[in-house]
């Protein structure tokens, strides 16, 4: 095996054992995403310098531990990972995959991001992202569209395509993304990995580009469920920089990984196998359910009856969160500017260039569901019928302890299917919105495969309930190989930032040789 191939866990044994270095480690992704990302194009900025020299620090604490016989190291210490570019990286641009924010450069970390570095982690770069997180397929970037490891002609799902991608293809070992209507457990579905969204209020948004406050939430991709729980603990727990962040004690995810499933109650929610469903995906999720069953859970049918109201309910309330959100780019205060001689025409023509379509429509849209007039037939509306969309979870949730549904309808679709119909591109995210809506966690897992391709199975848990849904995920992965498939991808050598050999556009840029 080499390398890039393996887990976090794995990787993190290697090195506390002193049998590869951090050094050595990171050099093996660099090159990677040197083979590779020319064709996947997950990376929107890399950071191969600021890599090395945290490796090397990783290593000088790797030395100095083994020295002193002192067994107690934090599992990322070395471990080289991906970053979502909607969360803020001090000294390296974080974009949005927007032109609005081509050039800004944070100066400061996004809580995540600071505790992934005192965790020791190697940052080797910023992933791609539909623009501000609106988006499903990656292809509302403003730069370029990430593709699926799997299939290069493919989209690699969104709005986290990059990190799902760079997981996948092993240009990281484990990323983060964010997850406001599916954008952690989509892609991850699409690209065979596991993506986990926390229950909001589990991890700090501090430094997370807002798009819908309410519903935005951090979350990780990894290539098994083990690797998640230690993504997961080292960026959970309270945040006095947003008061969102609950204070709550973050349990021993890692502890909580036993095998069996014994005496759990497994609902499967009727509304999430719908005639939209592909047959390919029913079949591998049903037969998941029958594993579960095998490994002692009890698997009974549930309703939740306001499923089919999640998709409008979700982008009524999203946009207009987001239109709020997006005022800040004005072109006065950061960001792209057009200079004008008038103050209007200065806010007109910056947000005319700055933004995509896919953004501007949903400022739109949420700046006349805000409007006076509107609001109460629309936004009060919304706001209502999502409470009886988490009411449906709370009364499921009093008869068995965790849910589990297909993550996304249909596997990943061709490039350019959707791009042309907005609300086919909604429909990507029909299975995943509730429970952002309803604000509870949730874990895609590899289950098979449909047409050549991944497909992810969805466990939702109660509010704050991470363990058992990890408890799931692991126990699942212990019967099945789908975890462990990797895409034979078929590259064109090129380094990153150049010209690839077929003459189509250069993917991400090196950071810190020319700056
Ligand atoms: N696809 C949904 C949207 O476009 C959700 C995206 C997300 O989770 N960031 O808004």
């Amino acid at each position: 095996m080499q390398l890039h191939e393996l887990t976090i866990r794995e990787a993190g044994q290697l090195l506390r054992r002193g049998e590869i270095s951090a050094v050595e480690l990171t050099e093996a992704l660099i090159d990677r995403i040197v083979a590779a990302d020319n064709d996947v194009r997950a990376y929107l900025t890399l950071t191969p310098e600021l890599a090395r020299q945290q490796a090397e620090e990783a290593d000088a604490r790797l030395r100095q531990a083994r020295q002193a016989g002192d067994g107690a190291l934090s599992p990322l210490l070395g471990i080289p990972l991906a970053i979502k570019d909607v969360l803020c990286t001090a000294g390296i641009p974080t974009t949005c995959g927007s032109r609005m924010l081509e050039s800004f450069v944070p100066p400061y970390d996004a809580t995540v991001v600071a505790r992934l570095k005192q965790a020791g982690a190697v940052l080797l770069g910023k992933t791609n992202t539909d623009e501000f997180a609106m988006g499903s397929s990656t292809e509302n970037s403003a730069f370029f569209p990430t593709r699926n490891p799997w299939d290069l002609q493919r989209v690699p799902g969104g709005s986290s395509g990059g990190s799902a991608a760079a997981v996948a293809a092993g240009e990281a070992l484990g990323a983060l993304g964010t997850d406001t209507g599916g954008s952690v457990r989509q892609p991850a579905g699409l690209c065979g990995v596991v993506g986990l969204k926390p229950t909001y209020g589990r991890v700090s948004r501090y430094g997370l580009v807002a798009f819908a406050s309410s519903l935005d939430q951090v979350g990780t991709m990894a290539r098994s469920a083990t690797d998640a729980a230690l993504l997961l603990a080292a960026i959970a727990g309270h945040d006095p920089l947003d008061s969102t962040s609950a204070k709550l004690e973050v349990p021993d995810y890692v502890a909580a990984l036993r095998g069996d499933l014994s005496g759990l109650r497994v609902g499967v929610p009727e509304e999430y196998f719908g005639p939209g469903t592909e047959p390919g995906v029913e079949g591998a999720v049903r037969a998941a359910l029958e594993q579960l069953a095998d490994l002692g859970a009890r698997v009974e049918p549930v309703s939740l009856p306001h499923t089919e109201y999640a998709l409008p309910v979700f982008y009524l309330i999203a946009p207009a969160e987001a239109s709020a959100n997006l005022a800040r780019y004005d072109g006065i205060r950061y960001g792209h500017s057009v200079p004008s001689a008038e103050l209007w025409e200065l806010y007109k023509r910056t947000r005319e260039e700055g933004f995509g379509a896919e953004v501007k429509r949903r400022i739109m849209l949420g700046t006349y569901v805000l409007s006076a007039g509107y609001y109460d037939a629309y936004y009060l509306k919304a706001q209502k019928v999502r409470t009886l969309i988490r009411q449906d979870f709370e009364r499921a949730f009093e008869r068995v302890d965790v849910l589990v549904a297909p993550t996304s309808p249909t596997v990943a679709f061709p490039i350019g299917a959707r791009a042309g119909d907005p609300l086919q591109m909604y429909l990507s995210d029909v299975l995943t919105l509730s429970l952002n809506l309803a604000g509870l966690c949730g874990i895609s897992v590899p289950c098979g495969f449909s047409q050549g391709l991944p497909v992810g199975m969805q466990v939702f848990g109660r509010a704050f309930d991470e363990a058992t849904i990890l408890r799931v995920a692991h126990a699942y992965e212990q019967v099945t190989p789908w975890h462990t498939c990797r895409p034979e991808l078929i590259t064109t050598p090129a380094r990153p930032g150049e010209e690839p050999a077929d003459g189509s556009e250069p993917a991400g840029r090196v950071q810190n040789e020319e700056e």
